[in-house]
């Protein structure tokens, strides 16, 4: 034990600030967080509503294979455990278009003999998407250092677990996923590829999710995403860290270009060696340390939103009887058009959680449909009233619902409403940029984002949060706070954990 233990500040209790303070104590830091909100968790959040809960995040939690670095990653803060159990789901997602489902199922062979007898013409396209998605399979994403500390072995280490994934970069890597759905014939394939990301994702991140699915490396969690919290904050607690929640912070202190701690709404000031931001970046751009430090990298993606957009949705809650939905899963499915945010929806997609008995009452079952919205839509959102607001929200509850019972007819007098919100819900709650619950989506011919955590001209102050590599999500933001860890125990001559 060291004495005049040296001092971690973190503004954010989210993913990435829970994430850097386990670290952070088990590099022997005195380690305080300080979050806005009653609870921590962040973007990765849960919700009661009439005796209910609604999981607001994890549909798949990267990480989760036993012997992969990352699994290691949440493991250490606590997030899983040697015998956590998963929720049985069987697939990814299912599409429908017209008459035909489509689904593409955790069994990869599955949905290959399926895809085959819906569409023969589309053969050489369904065995190329199958045999890339197994090449990402056997992918592994880096989570013992950051990139550029990574030195020749690491590169060794990271060329083998990487090894196929040029083959994907090559094939999807420079198109995106309306590019990739226009190679197919069959109209329900050309939905199925261009249903679950923003069309304009770049076509590899998506087989890299579906092969997260297929692989067991992206399984859900049992008890979901609070769950998930509460089980990071007993680790970071356990091993001495303090987390004050209902405090926010308005600024970090920076004196001589190095910052010496925070100041809270109200006032008080704390001081540290060191200052984690782990809020979203633009609410630390523009209000903890000034849009003065953010250099021309940031500056070009947050002044682009065409070519680096960011997405977001508005989001309904229902429960429903058990034995009045035949659907299962995530399912997409055409609708009557509706404008919601401004922009006109003619395909919607609800999740039910049939898998997590706690989530409702006996017999009932949550459905949530979501409905994309980029930048624009959160413009909308947020200029309108108070009781502008208001009404907006309930003529998507109602459109919302109407389209429910059109597509699943059984569910007439069993649905009960429980919740909406909307982008500008997510900015309230998180002061999420646009509303943005993930990073800069990549789209084809821009470089992927990626910063290192730093702020130059600023000593002493990192970045911990999943925008600091796209497309953000829960491993980068949880690999972000160990990294922001790993540089200052670097500096000190510390070691860190794995
Ligand atoms: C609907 C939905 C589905 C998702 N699904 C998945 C999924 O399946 N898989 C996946 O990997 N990811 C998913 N994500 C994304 C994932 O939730 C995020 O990537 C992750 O939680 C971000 O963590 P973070 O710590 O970087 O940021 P945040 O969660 O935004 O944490 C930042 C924290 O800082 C706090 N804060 C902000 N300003 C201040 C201030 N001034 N003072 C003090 N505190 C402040 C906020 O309240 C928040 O708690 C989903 C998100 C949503 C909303």
């Amino acid at each position: 034990m060291r004495e005049n233990k040296k001092k971690i500040v973190i503004v954010g209790g989210g993913i990435a600030g829970l994430a850097a303070g386990i670290y952070g104590k088990m590099a022997d830091y005195d380690v305080e967080i300080y979050e806005k909100n009653p609870i921590p968790g962040g973007q990765c959040m849960g919700w009661n509503r009439k005796g209910c809960h609604i999981d607001n995040c994890i549909h798949w939690l990267t990480g989760t294979k036993k012997g992969t670095s990352l699994r290691k990653v949440w493991e250490t803060v606590g997030a899983l455990e040697e015998d956590t159990k998963f929720a049985q789901c069987e697939s990814f997602y299912t599409s429908v278009a017209g008459d035909v489902q489509i689904t593409l199922w955790k069994d990869l062979e599955r949905t290959k003999s399926e895809l085959l007898s819906l569409s023969p013409e589309d053969e050489v396209e369904i065995k190329k998407f199958i045999e890339h998605v197994k090449y990402a399979a056997e992918c592994e994403m880096p989570a013992e250092k950051p990139m550029d500390a990574m030195g020749i072995i690491d590169y060794i280490h990271m060329g083998a677990s990487m090894a196929n994934m040029p083959k994907v970069m090559k094939e999807y890597g420079a198109i995106d996923l309306l590019d990739m759905a226009g190679r197919f014939k069959h109209p329900a394939l050309k939905a199925l590829f261009t249903d679950y990301l923003p069309s304009g994702y770049v076509a590899s991140s998506f087989l890299v999710s579906y092969a997260s699915i297929i692989s067991g490396n992206g399984e859900i969690p049992m008890g979901g995403s609070l769950a998930m919290v509460e089980r990071m904050v007993k680790r970071f607690q356990q091993l001495g860290g303090k987390l004050y929640c209902n405090a926010p912070v308005m600024r970090i202190l920076i004196k001589d270009g190095k910052a010496t701690g925070i100041e809270k709404a109200d006032k008080e000031r704390v001081l540290a060696d060191y200052v984690i931001s782990s809020v979203d970046t633009m609410e630390m751009f523009r209000n903890l340390i000034g849009k003065k430090y953010m250099d021309a990298k940031w500056m070009s993606c947050y002044s682009d939103s065409e070519k680096y957009p960011l997405f977001s949705s508005v989001q309904a809650a229902f429960a429903v009887d058990q034995g009045a939905y035949d659907g299962k899963g995530t399912i997409f499915f055409d609708c009557l058009p509706f404008e919601t945010g401004g922009k006109k929806v003619e395909r919607m997609s609800v999740k039910s959680y049939e898998y997590e008995p706690t989530f409702a009452p006996r017999g009932k079952i949550v459905l949530q449909v979501n409905v994309q919205q980029f930048d624009k839509e959160y413009l909308y959102w947020k200029g309108l009233t108070r009781e502008e607001y208001e009404c907006r929200k309930k003529e998507a509850v109602k459109a919302i619902e109407e389209r429910l019972l059109t597509q699943f007819p059984k569910l007439q007098g069993h649905l009960e409403f429980l919740d909406c919100w909307t982008p500008v819900t997510y900015e309230r709650y998180c002061n999420a940029y646009h509303g943005a619950y993930m990073g800069f989506i990549t789209k084809k011919g821009v470089k992927s984002f990626r910063v290192k955590g730093t702020i130059k001209g600023v000593k002493n102050l990192y970045i911990a949060s999943q925008w600091i590599m796209a497309p953000g999500g829960l491993p980068v933001a949880v690999t972000a706070g160990k990294f922001a860890v790993w540089r200052i125990a670097r500096k000190d001559k510390r070691k860190i954990k794995d």
